[in-house]
C-alpha cells in the first residue's frame, strides 16, 4: 500500500493561530478560568484536547459567562465577533485575547470602513455562521444597513442596489456561489463594488486534492462530519475518485480502503495534525509509504 498526503491539507493558518493560543492563555494562567466563544474549532478531536487542557466553551455572545467572572481570560476564536460582543466582555473586567484570523479582521475594517462611507453592506456568508454575525456586526455600528445573502435567490429577491453599495463574502464561501450573487446583484446595479474576501486556504486544498486525485485508487477525508470545508472536499473527491469517504477519526477508515494500492490522504482546515498522523498510522500498519 501507498499513502500519499494532498500538498497542502489540515489546519489553515486562521485555525492554528486559534488553537496556539488557547494552548499558551492555559500555560499563562494556570489561575484562572479560560474560555472561547462558542467551539474554538469545528473538529471534536481537537475539542476533546483543548477541553483536557482546561478550555471552557461559552455561548458565542457570551451571555452564560457568569456574574463573578473577573478573574477569567475569554478567547475570540478566529471567526471573529461584533463589536457590541467585545465592549461587553472588556467592561466585565476580563481577559479578552482576540485569537480573530487577519483576514477576518481585514473584512471587519472594509465592511466598518465602507459603512462609514455611507454605503450599503451585502455580506454573501451563512447569516448563522459566526463570522458573518461579526462582519456585518462591524457594518452595523459603523451606521449601515448590511443585507445578509446566502444564496443568489436571496440576491434575486434584492428589491433596490442603491449606487453607493459594496458586496463583501464569508471568508470560506465557494467562488462559484459568490460570483453567482455578484452577478445577480450587479444586473441590477451596475456601481455595485464587488470585494474579493475569499480566504485562498479553501481553495488551495480543493487545488491539491484534485492533483492528488489523478494519482490514487482512492481518498480518505479526514475532518468534523459539520465542517462545511471538509463536507467539501469530499464532494470533489467523490467526483475524481473511485472511491472516497468522510472520517472523523481513525476508527473509521472503512474497510475497503485496506484492499487498495494507492491511498491519498486530505484534511479541512480544522483537522489537527494529530489526527492526520494517526489515520497515516494505522494504514501504515497495512503497508508501506514512499
Ligand atoms: S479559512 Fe482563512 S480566513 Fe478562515 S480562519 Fe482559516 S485562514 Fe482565516
Amino acid at each position: 500500500m501507498v499513502i500519499k498526503k494532498a500538498e497542502i491539507l489540515g489546519y489553515c493558518m486562521g485555525v492554528r493561530r486559534a488553537v496556539e493560543t488557547a494552548e499558551l492563555a492555559c500555560r499563562e494562567n494556570p489561575d484562572k478560568k479560560i474560555f472561547t466563544l462558542g467551539p474554538l474549532i469545528h473538529n471534536n478531536s481537537a475539542l476533546e484536547v483543548l477541553a483536557e487542557k482546561g478550555v471552557n466553551v461559552l455561548k458565542e455572545d457570551a451571555s452564560d459567562l457568569a456574574a463573578d467572572a473577573e478573574n477569567s481570560v475569554v478567547i475570540v476564536r478566529a471567526h471573529g465577533v461584533p463589536p457590541l460582543v467585545m465592549q461587553n466582555l472588556k467592561s466585565r473586567g476580563v481577559t479578552v485575547i482576540d485569537a480573530t484570523c487577519p483576514r477576518v479582521l481585514s473584512s471587519q475594517k472594509r465592511a466598518a470602513d465602507y459603512a462609514r462611507r455611507g454605503y450599503t453592506v451585502f455580506l454573501a456568508g451563512d447569516k448563522n455562521h459566526g463570522e458573518v454575525v461579526g462582519i456585518s456586526g462591524y457594518a452595523r455600528a459603523s451606521g449601515a444597513d448590511c443585507i445578509v445573502i446566502e444564496h443568489k435567490e436571496d440576491a434575486a429577491a434584492v428589491t433596490h442596489v442603491p449606487e453607493k453599495s459594496v458586496l463583501l463574502s464569508q471568508t470560506t464561501i465557494s467562488r462559484s456561489e459568490y460570483d453567482a450573487i455578484a452577478a445577480v446583484l450587479k444586473a441590477k446595479n451596475d456601481a455595485l463594488v464587488v470585494l474579493n474576501t475569499i480566504c485562498p486556504a479553501t481553495d488551495e486544498r480543493q487545488n491539491a486534492l484534485i492533483e492528488l486525485c489523478k494519482n490514487v485508487d482512492g481518498i480518505l477525508v479526514i475532518g468534523g462530519r459539520h465542517s462545511a470545508n471538509t463536507k467539501r472536499l469530499l464532494r470533489t473527491a467523490q467526483d475524481l475518485c473511485a472511491h472516497a469517504a468522510l472520517i472523523e477519526t481513525a476508527e473509521e477508515i472503512p474497510q475497503e480502503f485496506f484492499a487498495l494500492e494507492r491511498i491519498g490522504l486530505t484534511a479541512g482546515a480544522s483537522t489537527p495534525d494529530f489526527v492526520i498522523d494517526s489515520v497515516e498510522d494505522a494504514l501504515l500498519e497495512h503497508g508501506h509509504k514512499i
